[in-house]
């Protein structure tokens, strides 16, 4: 398993100011993995879509390229499955709106999504869960569509991708 971050997926999101985010893992083997305050958890293997909000210094730049890079000490639930997990892809779109909990209830209804960690990175809101889980990686054209409502009319949507990203 190689957990190296895509250098196509670092370049592309430097400049990318404050925001919110997805960030998409694929794990290639389940495993059992402590994830900080929330005890030892089972992972099945597949896609997680980890949504988040970057809006102090730095931006999504700095958050992303710490997510990517997956160095640090381990501070949010992420950082753990970071540690497993290889980076496949982020969404993002700049802008002080705070998106990221319409975003993670967006993902829930997406077809195969999945709760496979109640509170994952949400402790401090009333989401079920920022981590959802899919069978494969899900599709940025459908999300858009259904988060689309809320989504700054004024900011891109941004979406990359690491080359081998759909393979399984
Ligand atoms: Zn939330």
């Amino acid at each position: 398993m190689t957990t190296h971050p895509d250098p196509a997926l670092e370049n592309a999101v430097n400049g990318l100011k404050n925001g919110t985010y997805v960030l998409h893992l694929r794990l290639d083997a389940p495993c059992r993995l402590p994830i900080g305050g929330l005890g030892t958890l089972s992972m099945p293997h597949g896609w997680y879509a980890y949504v988040g909000s970057a809006q102090g210094p730095g931006g999504l730049a700095a958050r992303l390229r710490r997510h990517l890079a997956g160095t640090g000490r381990m501070h949010w639930h992420i950082d753990y499955l970071r540690q497993k997990a290889t980076p496949v892809g982020v969404w993002a779109c700049e802008g002080a709106a705070l998106l990221e909990h319409v975003w993670a209830q967006a993902l829930l209804t997406m077809p195969g999504a999945g709760v496979i960690a109640p509170r994952f990175g949400a402790s401090d809101c009333r989401c079920a869960t920022h981590l959802v889980h899919f069978p494969a990686l899900p599709d940025a054209a459908l999300f858009r569509a259904l988060a689309g409502p809320r989504l700054p009319p004024d900011a891109p949507f941004h979406v990359f991708a690491a080359p081998a990203a759909g393979d399984g």
